[in-house]
């Protein structure tokens, strides 16, 4: 077969990395992705997300590498996660309510922007439940947690200028994100 043929993907390097083409042809080291161990598990992450320019998106980034206590960790830490958000969306749009409710009372306030007050609301919530319970539960349970690759889809004015839909993958372990970048060919670093 001619190498040549071979896709590739296409990444550039922000503060996380942004695929912008050929996301299943994305290339991992061959070790844990949070300890360097040797890797047993192969996870996914799917995403799917509504633009409006472009409809409903679905995609999905393939062979994520783990050894199996890591990807347990992943695991327990994606669910502290979910529970955080969840407290968040609980607290939080009560919350945005009542900004708003405070804000529309003030003359001064012609209009008041209900939806920018409700991502207010659950964000101060999600900073509140961050720092109330994920900080403090893994830092204390820090053998049973670990921080994880984690992939979105996002609106992307590429490289080329051109607009289109791009896929941010954050990588924690920091050597392991360097080797990501050697395999991938990603060109250096630093804010486009
Ligand atoms: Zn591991």
């Amino acid at each position: 077969m001619d190498g040549t043929m071979v896709k590739k993907a296409k990444i550039r390097r922000a503060v996380n990395f942004i695929i912008e083409e050929n996301i299943e042809a994305v290339q991992w080291p061959r070790e844990c992705s949070a300890c360097g161990g040797i890797p047993t598990i192969f996870d996914r992450i799917k995403m799917e997300k509504k633009f409006k320019n472009f409809g409903i998106i679905i995609s999905e980034l393939r062979n994520i590498p783990y050894c199996k206590p890591c990807f347990q960790k992943v695991i327990a830490t994606k669910g502290l996660d979910k529970i955080v958000l969840t407290l968040a969306l609980i607290f939080g749009i009560p919350l945005g309510l009542l900004l708003s409710y405070l804000m529309a009372k003030d003359p001064g306030t012609r209009i008041v922007c209900l939806g920018l007050l409700l991502v207010a609301g659950v964000g101060i919530a999600w900073v509140f439940f961050y720092l109330l319970i994920r900080f403090p539960v893994k830092s204390i349970f820090k053998n049973n947690f670990t921080e994880y690759i984690d992939a979105w889809l996002f609106e992307d004015e590429k490289a080329d200028r051109t607009e289109g839909l791009s896929v941010m993958v954050s990588i924690p372990n920091k050597r392991f994100a360097e080797k990501f970048a050697v395999l991938n060919e990603v060109p250096p670093g630093g804010v486009k």
